[in-house]
């Protein structure tokens, strides 16, 4: 028996408008190289940091929505390394003074959420002919070099996989919540390392229920290169079966940095770790230390008043107050847009209708609104459906006055000319069909048209009436309404 145990280190770039230490734009995705580039994030001599305030408060906003304590005192320190993406020769990170300490997510314990900067981007490249020589090359793109990055540090608390996965995902939710980074892994907003060990389990007697607090840790090996949340899981699976398979052996853990091979399905040696790296941390002399007691500048209790409903809250609310299920109410939540967007609607809906058509309202908007939106590519900016009509065409398809097929073409008619869909009933001349004497006009036709199902309906056959509920439907051209018809074919063969 082995004890897993994972700690992460999360790296979130933070969507202010401006690098952290200068005034050049905030754009890790701009596609012309070096374009966003001045002399303090190229690190010419002499060039002087300020600190972007907004990278601080949206620090801050995370630290206060994850339950952390907020640094009264805070400051940056310098961190040595050599490599071609860090032009000064060392990194604007924090050390021993972080902007926030402990906190929790998901029942993991949170050690610190700290503010650095980023690394600007190598090209490993072939060099062209226009070199004397064909060597190797590498270019430098410095439009990331300088952006605001923030990491957060869990305490070796995780126990499997899925348990890490299902930590990233809700960060995402929250950074998504909070607005203060897209957090998508895929573009790398977010960046995920994963410390990864194993222990001979000790005695693991029911009273101690938390282990991994106080028993011995095993040797941990760092996994870098996981791009996707599916590759948190896959990975720390890997490596537990890996170290699990060594120590089964009598091999022992190297104390490594390994790389996820997202083709292979495995973790590969990077770099063993001969000893501590010595990044000769010290105190950044070009920036101020940060009193956040005293700072006008910054206020903590605004900030705390300010912060959204966090995804937790709203999931069980939604639940509670909408009768969703917890699994509906999931759907909604994961994307901020969707959830405001339902909210909204359903605020709307309330005034007119009793809180069962709510599920209603779920079904058209989980369905056709997202299907529209999937198949025409429309993000919520580009929507041109208001939460209020959309739960105006509740209401109507709620009342009779609609059936699902002419709500579906309604639904696409809305995106295309935003109208309210009472409008473009009237337009449309879409309104169904609901007086009783054209309903029995085409029921009696229908009728004589078709002999053959008429008699097997008379035998007892219930699917005839079906089939004649839809040709009466489609002499109605699919506007009838569906009740009607079949009440009115009952009468008419009874
Ligand atoms: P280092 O000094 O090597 O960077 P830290 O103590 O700073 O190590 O921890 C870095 C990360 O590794 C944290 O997320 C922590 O929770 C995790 N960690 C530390 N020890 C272990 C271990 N034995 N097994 C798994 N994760 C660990
Ligand atoms: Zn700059
Ligand atoms: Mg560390």
């Amino acid at each position: 028996m082995y004890l897993p145990t994972i700690g992460l280190e999360i790296h979130i770039e933070l969507n202010t408008k401006r690098k952290m230490f200068c005034s050049c734009l905030n754009d890790p995705d701009e596609k012309k190289p070096n374009k966003n580039v001045c002399p303090i994030c190229l690190a010419h001599p002499g060039a002087l940091p300020t600190i972007n305030k907004k990278a601080v408060e949206e620090t801050i906003k995370l630290g206060l929505a994850l339950n952390g304590d907020i640094a009264k005192n805070s400051r940056f320190d310098r961190k040595s390394y050599f490599y071609p993406d860090l032009p000064k020769g060392y990194q604007i990170s924090q050390y021993d003074l972080p902007l926030v300490s402990g906190g929790s997510l998901k029942g993991i314990s949170l050690r610190r959420i700290h503010l650095e900067e980023d690394t600007a981007r190598l090209a490993h490249a072939e060099s062209s002919e226009s070199y004397q020589l064909k060597v190797k090359s590498s270019l430098v793109d410095f439009n990331r070099a300088g952006v605001p990055l923030l990491e957060l540090v869990t305490e070796p608390e995780i126990k499997n996989g899925e348990e890490a996965m299902a930590f990233a995902k809700e960060l995402r939710l929250i950074l998504r919540y909070l607005r203060i980074s897209n957090a998508d892994m895929e573009k790398g907003n977010m960046r995920i390392e994963a410390n990864v060990s194993i222990a001979p389990c000790p005695r693991l007697s029911a009273s101690n229920r938390s282990p991994r607090k106080s028993a011995v840790l095993g040797t941990k090996v760092e996994v870098k290169n996981i791009n996707s949340f599916k590759a948190v899981g896959e990975a720390i699976e890997y490596e537990l079966k890996r170290q699990e398979e060594r120590l089964e052996k009598g091999e022992k853990i190297i104390p490594e940095t390994r790389g996820w091979n997202e083709f292979k399905k495995q973790t590969e040696s990077q770099r063993i770790k001969e000893e501590a790296h010595d990044y000769r941390y010290f105190p950044e002399p070009d920036l101020p230390n940060l009193n956040l007691t005293k700072s006008d500048l910054i206020n903590i209790e605004d900030l705390k008043r300010h912060l959204p409903e966090l995804p937790e809250h709203k999931r069980r609310r939604f639940a509670e107050e909408f009768n969703l299920s917890e699994k509906q109410s999931d759907v909604l939540i994961n994307d901020p847009e969707s959830a405001r967007f339902f909210e909204e609607a359903v605020s709307e809906l309330k005034s007119e209708l009793p809180t069962s058509n709510v599920q209603l309202l779920f079904n058209y908007f989980t369905s056709d609104l997202f299907g529209l939106m999937k198949n025409e590519n429309i993000g919520w900016d580009d929507l041109n459906i208001t939460p209020e009509n959309f739960a105006d065409l509740i209401v109507l398809i709620s009342n009779g006055d609609l059936t699902s097929r002419m709500a579906k073409d309604i639904i696409v008619e809305m995106q295309a000319s935003g109208e309210d869909p009472r409008a473009i009933i009237k337009r449309m001349d879409m309104s169904q069909v609901s007086d009783e004497e054209s309903v029995r006009v085409a029921v009696k036709e229908s009728i004589s048209e078709n002999p053959k199902a008429t008699g097997d309906y008379k035998k007892g056959n219930e699917n005839s009436l079906k089939f004649l509920v839809g040709q009466t439907m489609k002499k109605l051209k699919g506007r009838g309404n569906p009740e009607l018809i079949q009440q009115t074919l009952k009468q008419e063969l009874a």
